[in-house]
């Protein structure tokens, strides 16, 4: 199946907004467990933390989802119980958190030649030229722990 914009729209609290994914479920059942192995290949439009302009970042991300077939339902745990009266599974909710997953902490432009050179500009501007000088607010610090 195909997760853009609008899937993730459906979440009030989601931080993707953007996304071009596709999404491979292979079910296996063995016995009485279901093993669902999702993957989620495409891009996720994200911030860069370099120049912070948004992008769109490769991503190919492998989960999988267990459960087995029970008594009672249960939904909430590492493991789904599915009760006699489930027919069907709604991975709605691990694809959402399987896409957060699947960002990494420091998301920056691959080529560095992609980021907004007026923003970098910016951001290094009270450097420039003054390399033995400190800078003279400590935010710059953090700024350039991120490059
Ligand atoms: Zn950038």
């Amino acid at each position: 199946m195909e997760v853009d914009r609008t899937f993730f729209g459906l979440f009030p609290h989601s931080e993707i907004e953007q996304a071009n994914l596709s999404v491979d479920v292979h079910l296996e059942k063995l016995g009485n467990q279901l093993d669902c192995q999702v993957r989620l290949q495409g891009t996720i439009e994200v911030a860069c933390d370099r120049c912070l302009g948004l992008f769109d970042l490769d991503i190919d991300f492998e989960d999988r989802v267990i459960a087995k077939l029970g008594e009672e339902t249960d939904l909430d745990g590492d493991v789904w119980i599915l009760g006699p009266e489930v027919h069907e599974l709604d991975l709605s909710q691990p694809i959402f958190e399987f896409a957060h997953l699947a960002l990494p902490t420091r998301r920056i432009h691959p080529d560095e030649a992609d980021c907004d050179p007026d923003m970098l500009d910016r951001l290094e501007g009270p450097e420039d030229g003054n390399d033995d000088e400190e800078p003279t607010d400590p935010r710059w610090n953090a700024l350039k722990d991120l490059k």
